[in-house]
């Protein structure tokens, strides 16, 4: 797909000269259970534009507008060939509509892409807590989805906590499973085979008030807004990040907090000294430090902030493993506040350091 597009946005660069290049993505259908869409990526520019005749041409091997000028475009003719090619073997398709002198627009259909129900961390930025700074207390929680996928993406986000996962693959099945085990909380899917998400948390909700989540990919405001008028407590989209899923669960079940902002002298804590020492040894990062905070420039913060996540994980320091990963997330969220007091804290935390090897 990356170098279908890269392609296809560099020919538009190259045959336009004034006026715009537009990418549009838009999604077409979202299949049955929400795992799949088709999607249309389409790339139109206002440049040269193709002819007619030349428009189906194009897609074959070393094969250019008749008397362009070579020096001006240069190329060899292989890129549409190749990325047609590619378009196909993913069972999709690559079509162009152009007039000339008005401009082209080159169409990218791509049919039931498989997507995930949980969503990279760094799209999150406005959340009260970072996952990683909530810990649940012992808590069992259900997830009722049909799709194996989406049960066990959730059921990994629990691996590390005292939360145990409980699965079901329909309503009928949550039903059952909420009378025979002590439940804490409810992840429901709305659309389930036998029994529904809607009918299902209807019934629970009759005997007894667990708090009950709707898990839902649909965008439509209907549905989005039959789940508020239903009894569900609470609702989260698809695809769910951990950040969302954690701040909805910490709603309802208990945790305590883990400081991970502004650190304080105390909060650091090591588990090894000796892993300290070396680590400390080690660390020649004081150079990139200094470029991160003189240039100001995202990237090389963001070079910093991976050396010292490297070797911070490689030498167990947590505290310096979850700094190093806060400053990324911000960075990936362009958190410039956030950022700027990450860095300004470095040298505290650095010298709390050296001060418990000494
Ligand atoms: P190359 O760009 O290397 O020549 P391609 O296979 O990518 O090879 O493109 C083939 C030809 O199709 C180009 O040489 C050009 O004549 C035409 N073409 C492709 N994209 C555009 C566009 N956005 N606007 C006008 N003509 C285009």
């Amino acid at each position: 797909m990356k170098e279908i597009i890269t392609n296809l946005i560099g020919n538009a660069l190259k045959f336009t000269d004034v006026g715009f290049i537009k990418v549009i993505v838009d999604v077409h259908r979202v299949h049955k259970h929400l795992s799949k869409i088709d999607i249309v990526i389409s790339v139109q520019d206002s440049g040269i534009g193709i002819p007619k005749e030349a428009q189906s041409k194009i897609f074959n091997m070393f094969e250019q507008q008749e008397n362009q000028d070579a020096r001006k475009y240069g190329g060899t003719g292989l890129g549409l060939a190749i990325s047609k090619k590619l378009a196909t073997l993913m069972g999709g398709s690559l079509d162009v509509q152009s007039d000339v002198g008005k401009g082209s627009v080159f169409i990218l259909k791509l049919n039931h892409l498989d997507i995930a129900s949980m969503q990279n961390e760094t799209v999150q930025s406005d959340l009260a807590l970072n996952h990683t700074a909530i810990n649940f207390e012992k808590a069992m929680i259900l997830v009722a989805d049909d799709v194996d996928q989406n049960r066990q993406l959730i059921k990994e986000s629990f691996d590390s906590t005292l939360i145990e996962v409980i699965e079901a693959v329909n309503g009928q099945e949550a039903i059952e499973k909420t009378k025979t085990y002590p439940i804490d909380l409810i992840l429901m899917d709305i659309r389930m085979p036998i029994l529904d998400g809607y009918s299902a948390t209807r019934i629970i909700k009759e005997s007894c008030d667990i708090p009950i989540i709707a898990l839902t990919a649909s965008i439509m405001l209907e549905e989005l807004t039959k789940i508020k008028e239903q009894r569900f407590d609470g609702y989260l989209r698809k695809p769910v990040s951990k950040n969302e899923l954690f701040n909805e669960l910490a709603k309802f079940l208990k945790y305590t907090a883990k400081l991970s902002e502004a650190p304080h002298e105390e909060v650091i804590e090591v588990d090894n000294a000796a892993d300290l020492k070396n680590f400390l040894h080690e660390l020649d990062i004081e150079p990139l430090y200094q470029d991160a905070i003189a240039q100001n420039d995202l990237k090389i913060i963001a070079q910093f902030a991976s050396v010292l996540r490297e070797l911070s994980t490689r030498h167990t320091i947590t505290y310096l493993q979850q700094y190093s990963q806060t400053l990324l997330d911000k960075i990936d969220t362009f958190d410039i506040a956030q950022i700027e007091t990450l860095l300004h804290d470095y040298p505290k935390i650095m010298k709390n350091l050296m001060q418990k090897v000494h």
